[in-house]
């Protein structure tokens, strides 16, 4: 797509305390969310977490219980939709099917005094924007799934919106067509400079995308924070189990900087002393050697081993701790040492351990 286009103001947008039930059903729980000017904010989370009830209440379709709206510096809590400055694509193409390409474009610009000639202009840039000008004349029905979303997108910003709200937008997609898109869209918005906010509940798109992810769970923010932050520093287990693949380990106590796991301890960074608790890490901080190292290595046995081309998923079983496995990945490259029968040494590095005092399991 093109990018020479930038007549969009780029303005943050502040979310303060929204609360909204269904009936008895309260679906969003004291939720707030700054989003910076320019900055693209994924809401992540599973099915049912009140991700599009909250874009609904930001774009004014469905209406809070309490709680304010900020974009900039005006207040657009009781603001009708069509004041609010936005531009908005969902998961399905909601084109006009009998409207070209370039019309369906133009419909979006209807809504403002235009001249015939600015209107034209207009859509031209925008078709030029998505790289759709070739195929102006075309109708919906002509064209793939990625390119209907394509004139969506310009339909939402051929106005010039402050704000870009995307509703699951590449969720029909197959695949490939999907992945193309995420680095086309991100950089657009990037050129544009729009401050965006989108719905996805597929976590690869959002590490990929987001400036910041907000991860919901059950109505509420569990954490709001860049990709490597959610991944790497999960604020909660259940941050920790969303996102990627998690080993958990239950122990007894912690004292002097060690976790107590039975007959094992194992040192963390910065634990301080106190109650039982669950440590988590993931698979790729594990460390696999056929002797043991300085410290935080124990014992186990391979109880399964999958190639996945890049690398090994290795299922191991802990000789001290019953029934307890964990899952190591390590790159195919680095492997030297059989990886078949017998004991390995496995290493949890003390930076990657993270305690979770009190969670239950
Ligand atoms: P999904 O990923 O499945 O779209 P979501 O995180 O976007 O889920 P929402 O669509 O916001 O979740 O729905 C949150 C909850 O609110 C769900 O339990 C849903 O059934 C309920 N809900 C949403 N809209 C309404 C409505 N208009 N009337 C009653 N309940 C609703």
């Amino acid at each position: 797509m093109a990018s020479s286009f930038s007549q969009i103001s780029t303005i943050p947008l502040s979310i303060h305390n929204i609360g909204k039930s269904f009936g008895k059903q309260s679906v969003l729980s004291d939720v707030s969310l700054d989003v910076n000017a320019g900055e693209l904010v994924c809401l992540l989370g599973p099915s049912g977490c009140g991700k599009t009830t909250l874009l609904r209440i930001i774009a004014g379709l469905e209406k809070q219980d309490s709680g304010r709206l900020m974009m900039g510096p005006r207040d657009i809590s009781r603001a009708h939709p069509q004041d609010r400055d936005y531009g908005i694509l969902f998961q399905s193409y909601a084109l006009f099917p009998n409207l070209t390409v370039a019309q369906n474009i133009s419909y979006g610009l209807s809504t403002r005094n235009l001249l015939r000639s600015e209107m034209r202009e207009r859509t031209e840039q925008m078709l030029e924007l998505v790289g759709l000008s070739a195929i102006a004349n075309k109708y919906p029905g002509q064209l793939s799934g990625g390119q209907q979303q394509r004139v969506g997108l310009a339909r939402a910003l051929a106005p010039s919106p402050s704000l870009l709200l995307l509703d699951e937008p590449m969720s029909a997609l197959d695949a490939k067509v999907r992945e193309h898109l995420r680095h086309e869209l991100r950089s657009l918005q990037k050129n544009l400079g729009i401050t965006t906010v989108m719905v996805t509940h597929d976590q690869d798109e959002a590490m990929v995308m987001a400036d910041r992810i907000a991860l919901m769970n059950q109505g509420r923010i569990e954490q709001f924070d860049t990709p490597e932050n959610i991944y790497r520093n999960p604020a909660t287990p259940f941050v920790a189990n969303f996102i990627g693949q998690a080993n958990w380990l239950d122990y007894q106590s912690t004292s002097q900087g060690k976790a107590h796991l039975g007959p094992l301890s194992l040192s963390l960074d910065n634990i301080p002393d106190g109650g039982p608790g669950r440590l988590f890490c993931r698979p790729e901080a594990l460390r696999v050697d056929n002797l043991p190292q300085a410290s935080n290595s124990i014992a186990a046995q391979i109880v399964d081993k999958l190639f996945l081309g890049n690398r090994y998923r290795l299922t191991v079983a802990l000789e001290q701790l019953e029934d307890q496995h964990l899952v190591a990945e390590i790159s195919t490259d680095l492997t030297a040492m059989p990886l078949n029968t017998g004991r390995i040494w496995l290493t949890l590095p003390s930076h990657s351990l993270q305690a979770f005092p009190g969670a239950a399991a």
